[in-house]
């Protein structure tokens, strides 16, 4: 179990529900349980600079007691060490549970076990697990994993001390040849694991709908709507044709042509707006796509009124 000061923030009772579990050795899937959660996503940075400015978003969130975080793993394992570190170290140090995001197409068994043994030591026992992306030129990716299915079942066989989750996409994955098997898939998916996150997606029936596939399978796995606040549109773009997911160009156009203050007003009123219509829809938090920032997921926050 993960060293803790006894004064740390999160040693309070935080959520929405009395009684919900509480502290970084709280389980993910509990906390959800309990919730609804408020959570965030962080990548591990790269340079000096990044380090510090994620140190500054850290300590700015604090009044928020977060649920929890999530910490990315660079495509291919390139950010092993760094997602690892800062991993054990907010865990550590925060009054929340810091979930290891860990991918395994092009990994092999005794690395991912190896890094998941290394977890469990130093108290951090929530993952999110991911299939990750083949390489693009169509090379095949090595290792000993396809699906992301695969790496639940191998965190599985570490014991029930972990928390797992897995990735959902409202809108499809991209790689998906049909929506019936893709839902099929995700279903059998969620089954496994603890929990769902999701892509970030614009528009609130998008997630219901997909929740509605899902039950239609007999999967009621909750799954936490991921929210992307459209600070940076031209840069969000570009991530959604990736990930597959449908672009607001209207509300992107409204954003790129105000500035200051009516910028930041037009960006927190949209994804507020999203996070009220999912929460009303049922949904059992909100996992904001932060960036490694926080004035617009304080205000989110405030505007939301989820803590
Ligand atoms: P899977 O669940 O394995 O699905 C991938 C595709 O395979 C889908 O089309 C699915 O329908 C299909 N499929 C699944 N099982 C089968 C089967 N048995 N037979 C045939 N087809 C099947 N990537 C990173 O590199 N690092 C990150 O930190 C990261 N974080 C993410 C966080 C979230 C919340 C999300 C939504 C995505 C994240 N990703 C990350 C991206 C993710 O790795 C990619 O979307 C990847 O392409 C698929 O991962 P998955 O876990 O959804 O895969």
């Amino acid at each position: 179990m993960a060293e803790r000061d006894a004064d740390a923030p999160g040693d309070a009772p935080r959520g929405a529900s009395s009684g919900a579990p509480t502290g970084s050795d709280a389980r993910i899937a509990d906390l959800i349980a309990a919730g609804p959660t408020l959570s965030v996503e962080f990548f591990p940075p790269k340079t000096d600079e990044g380090a510090e400015q994620l140190d500054r978003t850290v300590r700015e969130l604090e009044p928020l007691s977060l649920s929890f975080v999530s910490v990315t793993y660079g495509a291919g394992g390139s950010t092993r060490d760094r997602t690892r570190d800062l991993v054990v170290r907010l865990n550590k140090e925060q009054g929340y549970p810091a979930m290891a995001h860990l991918t395994c197409v092009g990994s092999t068994r005794d690395e991912l076990g190896g890094l998941l043994d290394d977890y469990d030591e130093h108290g951090v026992h929530d993952v999110l697990a991911l299939a990750g992306d083949p390489p693009a030129d169509g090379s095949s990716a090595g290792g000993d994993f396809t699906y992301a299915l695969e790496l639940v079942e191998l965190v599985r066989e570490r014991g029930p001390q972990f928390s797992v989750g897995v990735a959902a996409h409202p809108e499809l994955h991209p790689r998906s040849t049909d929506r019936s098997s893709d839902r099929d898939h995700l279903a059998e998916k969620l089954r496994a694991a603890d929990f769902g996150v999701t892509q970030f997606f614009f528009d609130a029936d998008d997630y219901t709908s997909m929740l509605d596939d899902l039950a239609r399978r007999d999967c009621t796995t909750p799954v936490l709507p991921g929210v992307m606040p459209l600070s940076n549109p031209a840069g969000i773009a570009r991530m959604a044709e990736m990930s597959g997911a449908s672009f607001p160009t209207g509300l992107a156009a409204r954003v790129e042509a105000a500035d200051g203050a009516e910028r930041d007003r037009i960006v927190v009123e949209s994804a507020a707006g999203l996070c009220r219509a999912l929460l009303d829809a049922g949904a059992p938090g909100i996992h904001l796509y932060c960036l490694n920032r926080s004035p617009i997921v304080l205000a989110v926050a405030r505007e939301i009124g989820l803590r």
